[in-house]
């Protein structure tokens, strides 16, 4: 049996080695792919540190992909061996309702998610669905291509899908992490005007106006709210983007909102969040929406966005690290050091 080199995270003893484990084998449907690199979320710290989950005894960490094809279950129509590609996280759980009469994935009403139901791509290979691929074009840089699989393609998929902003809306950002940086980038190429960028990192604050924020605020002020509506002429914000979705951001955020403003919780925390009086909440006219994830054909666009220049990537990457080096990218990413927006593993 061939072996390969894989991060393994054992949840009952909440450990993590880079150990030789089995080259997993693609049923018919599914690929082998030969990964070439995969980012570090902040939801592979939440498996980590413990508070998102792997109903798994043990489960490979990563789910931020791109890698060439190395064998197909089946022969499959637009697919062959060798094909660069890019690897939506998550798989239809081919039970539910909507599985059971043959709904695309995206419809599945259970989805399983990378790296947390099945194994993920901090290893030399790993097994997807082929409805999870999309092609790369040839020349793709695969390090910079693998920051879409989430870091890009969530905050694209939360104010495009989930907040539907339009141009000339104000958009308030609150987290500027490996998300927050790209949902400023994606909020300045659809028109949002103005951009304000929430963040108690001076260097992360600094950083998104570089990439399109109009303003960048610590948080932390007493008077943030007030400082959203000054510069918003008065009224608050349209749109919303939690990339925290802490009980302290939560509120926060939507205090600061305009009348029918959209608040969408992006980001994963175990908190409690409250909304406050009813009768005002109900007054403001508020959608509270929450958001995981993203669909393949985000992706798709994303790359196309890439491709022909309108997206920038060339700051995405941090750093870039070998397998065996990874829990230093975990203890980076944990401690903030160097700020970065992605760190990114090449087994
Ligand atoms: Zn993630
Ligand atoms: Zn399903």
């Amino acid at each position: 049996m061939e072996t390969m080199k894989a991060a393994r995270f054992d949840t009952e003893t909440t450990t993590m080695e880079v150990t030789d484990v089995p080259v997993p084998v693609p049923r018919p449907g599914e690929a082998l792919v030969k990964v070439a690199a995969c980012g570090i979320c902040h939801s592979d710290l939440g498996l980590i540190e413990g508070y998102i989950p792997s109903p798994l005894p043990a489960v490979t960490p990563g789910h931020e992909a791109t890698g060439h094809i190395a064998a197909l279950g089946a022969p499959t129509p637009g697919w062959d061996e060798g094909d660069p590609v890019l690897m939506a996280a998550g798989r239809a759980c081919g039970r539910c309702a909507d599985c059971v009469r043959g709904h695309p994935m995206d419809d599945c009403l259970n989805p399983e998610i990378m790296a947390f139901h099945y194994d993920g791509a901090w290893a030399e290979y790993v097994v997807v669905p082929v409805a999870a691929l999309v092609k790369l074009p040839r020349e793709a840089d695969l390090v910079n291509y693998a920051v879409l699989a989430d870091a890009v393609s969530t905050p694209y998929a939360a104010i495009t899908g989930t907040a539907r902003l339009a141009a000339a809306e104000s958009v308030g950002i609150w987290g500027l992490g490996g998300l927050g940086t790209h949902a400023v980038q994606i909020a300045r190429m659809l028109g949002a005007a103005p951009i304000i960028a929430l963040d108690p990192i001076e260097e992360t604050r600094a950083r998104a106006l570089e990439v399109g924020a109009d303003h960048a605020i610590d948080p932390r002020g007493e008077d943030t709210v007030r400082r959203i509506r000054e510069l918003t002429d008065g009224r608050g914000l349209d749109v919303a983007i939690d990339g925290v979705a802490r009980s302290a951001t939560v509120p926060q955020a939507n205090a600061a909102l305009a009348r029918h403003g959209r608040l969408v919780l992006m980001g994963v925390s175990p908190d409690p969040v409250e909304l406050g009086r009813e009768d005002v909440f109900a007054l403001s006219g508020h959608r509270v929406l929450g958001h995981l994830g993203y669909t393949r054909r985000d992706l798709e666009r994303l790359v196309r966005l890439v491709h022909h220049g309108r997206l920038d990537l060339s700051r995405s990457v941090s750093e870039v690290l070998p397998l065996d080096r990874v829990h230093d990218g975990v203890r980076h990413l944990a401690e903030h050091e160097g700020t970065p927006v992605r760190i990114v593993i090449r087994p």
